[in-house]
């Protein structure tokens, strides 16, 4: 199997994201491949419909800007550049496949919580990412 030499890990920054930064840097040591790590923002209007008559800007500034620091902290923890380190605001699948393709990567990680039955059909961010991605894709079991 050829070596990946580019992977990118998706974090949603929850306590859960260690699991998912672990595998991925494991990966990357075995391949020797360039770690890349992202995280998007949600937009904030989202959560209201987009139709709250508010300027949000200001929040979605702060939110990235928090944003930001988390990945920063976890980039120094994973020993990932800040030039590695991606944030976007959008949806987690769509932006996850545009960075992907974007920056040439031949691997994208993220966790998955293994759904069953009905919560499957609500669909994942994995689910969503494999469907849209034209790399390979590793989804990490999340315990
Ligand atoms: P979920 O399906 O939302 O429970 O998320 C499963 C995995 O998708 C997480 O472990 C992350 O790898 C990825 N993910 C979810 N939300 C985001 C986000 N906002 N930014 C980056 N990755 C995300």
């Amino acid at each position: 199997m050829p070596a990946y030499k580019r992977v990118l890990v998706a974090i949603d920054l929850t306590e859960e994201a260690p699991q998912v930064l672990d595998k991925a840097k494991a990966v990357c040591e075995a391949h020797h491949a360039e770690l890349m790590l992202m995280h998007v923002v949600e937009p904030v209007g989202y959560a209201y419909g987009g139709d709250i008559p508010m300027d949000l800007s200001e929040l979605q500034d702060q939110l990235d800007k928090a944003a930001r620091e988390q990945l920063h902290t976890y980039g120094s923890r994973y020993g990932v550049a800040a030039e590695r380190q991606v944030v976007t605001v959008g949806r987690p699948e769509s932006e996850i496949h545009r960075v992907s393709q974007e920056f040439g990567v031949d691997l994208v990680v993220v966790g998955s919580h293994g759904r069953k039955g009905f919560q499957l059909l609500l669909g994942s961010t994995a689910n969503g990412v494999l469907h849209g991605t034209e790399c390979d894709v590793l989804a990490v079991r999340i315990h």
